[in-house]
């Protein structure tokens, strides 16, 4: 048996770790982007990214004042019982969190341009649901900033156009976003599948940790290789030059209708949020993604 209380109690956490406190693996990415960057100005900004980075730690409060939507990524083992809890308890979660971490309010109707105030509305949060074997509950959260998600893109490409034909998108989208983004950036890329399909596996290897490169060694190789071409546009740290302009590249892919050739391009900026732990049956609580005492 889950208990809301105990899910709200964790999706709190997540929230207050995912908005001040960069994973490791981001921050050894930060780290060393710092170390190898050569253009003085992009060095420069880097280094005021990782005083940021620091102070936010240190003073629990968030790294950038867009706090982002929230949203929330939930691996449900099918033997838990309490499963119609957990979407009420994320929701209050999000309300106590944007109360007590605190969280920017970011949720606008898009007709009357009311901001609720404490970062629900319809669908938002958003949860994307999965059902596993077992009786754990994975809670994962991703609060995705504005001036990243603005320049995301997806093309339904020609089937012909092929693997070339996603370079020279992904490198378009990265040209056409220059500073926007607050690079230096994380790419999720998805291939395949329809429209909605490429965008939300593209956004979901967003939680994937950097520096991982992809199992499947054609696609490690294109990773690496929209790597160096983003790298070599100079667009640099929050786009005043340098070599840093993309930290890393996830990839991911969905088989396709024959007509069909999506390439869905999403944009994580430097303070790439997220944070997740899982709930075991006994109530047990294990964060994976920070060092929790
Ligand atoms: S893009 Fe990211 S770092 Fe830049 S303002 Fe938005 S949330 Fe903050």
């Amino acid at each position: 048996m889950v208990s809301g209380r105990v899910v709200e109690n964790v999706a709190v956490k997540l929230l207050q770790l995912a908005v001040t406190e960069l994973p490791y693996d981001v921050k050894v990415a930060l780290q060393r982007a710092y170390r190898e960057e050569e253009n003085p100005v992009g060095k420069s900004q880097l280094k005021a990214i990782l005083d940021n980075v620091e102070l936010a730690e240190k003073t629990c409060t968030p790294m950038c004042q867009d706090t982002g939507v929230v949203i929330f990524y939930v691996k449900a083992g099918s033997k838990i019982d309490g499963l119609d809890k957990i979407g009420d308890a994320l929701r209050k979660a999000t309300i106590r969190a944007t109360k007590d971490v605190p969280l920017r309010p970011n949720s606008v109707n898009p007709f009357t341009q009311k901001n609720t105030g404490d970062n629900t509305g319809k669908h938002v949060p958003f949860i994307h649901w999965e059902v596993v074997p077992g009786d754990t509950l994975e809670i994962s959260v991703l609060p995705k900033g504005g001036g990243s998600e603005n320049v995301s893109a997806l093309g339904m490409l020609s089937p012909n156009q092929g693997t070339t034909g996603i370079k020279k998108f992904v490198i378009d989208t990265i040209i056409g976003a220059g500073a926007k983004p607050c690079p230096p950036t994380i790419l999720g890329i998805a291939v395949g599948g329809g429209a909605d399909i490429a965008m939300k596996l593209a956004k979901k290897t967003l939680l994937k940790p950097l520096n991982q490169p992809n199992p499947n060694p054609e696609l490690a190789k294109l990773e690496q290789e929209l790597l160096e071409a983003a790298n070599s546009t100079g667009i640099g740290p929050m786009g005043l030059g340098g070599k840093t302009t993309v930290l890393d590249v996830k990839i991911d892919y969905a088989h396709r209708h024959p007509a069909s050739y999506p390439v869905a391009v999403v944009i994580q900026c430097w303070a790439a949020r997220r944070a997740s732990a899982v709930i075991h049956s006994d109530g047990q609580v294990e964060y994976i993604s920070h060092k929790v005492e």
